[in-house]
């Protein structure tokens, strides 16, 4: 199945000179969306994942049935003040200011194998964020998976070290 099929490009979108990619067209087509959780999860042996975890907000849309798929459990990423308990939590720099994500600290066990996820791969720096934030919860870097890579953005210099997957490369 050709999974571009169901990516829109659209234009200037957030601001003038970006060409977005939409996953919203996938997202529609239940067939082609179970096709891609189907090879995002198939990408990784059961065995070798203990949890799977991403940043919200689209990330969770695909590492949700992917958990479900593996049978792992799933653990939400999120930005400040969303997390009831006590949490980890990493600031890392965007193009203009900064964001922070936090993570529950009971919610990676000591060198759980933990399996990344999110929509879209761009300059990688969302990602990167992500992989410190396991690794200062305790946990281990297992891969980092995503539906697009947009590979002229060169998103997997700031994930040197860690497996990267995507399933359409642009
Ligand atoms: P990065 O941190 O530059 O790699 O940006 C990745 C984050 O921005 C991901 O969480 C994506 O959801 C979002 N993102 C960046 N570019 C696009 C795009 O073209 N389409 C959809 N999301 C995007």
């Amino acid at each position: 199945m050709d999974l571009t099929a169901y990516i829109r490009d659209v234009p200037d979108f957030p601001k003038p000179g970006i060409l977005f990619k939409d996953i919203m067209p996938l997202l529609g087509a239940p067939a082609a969306f179970a096709f891609a959780i189907e090879r995002l999860a198939g990408h990784y042996p059961a065995d070798r994942i203990d949890v799977l975890a991403a940043a919200e907000a689209r990330g969770f849309l695909f590492a949700a049935p992917m958990a479900l798929a593996l049978k792992k459990p799933l653990v939400p990423l999120r930005k400040p003040g969303k997390l009831p308990g006590a949490t980890h939590s990493f600031r890392y720099d965007l193009e203009y200011g900064s964001a922070e994500l936090h993570v529950h600290t009971d919610a990676i066990a000591p060198g759980a194998r933990v399996l990344l996820v999110d929509d879209v791969l761009a300059t990688g720096g969302t990602m990167a964020a992500a992989c410190k934030l396991v690794e200062q919860a305790g946990g281990v870097v297992a891969g980092c998976a995503f539906l697009i890579e947009l590979s002229f953005l060169n998103g997997r210099t700031p994930l040197a070290g860690y497996e990267v997957f995507s399933l359409i490369s642009y």
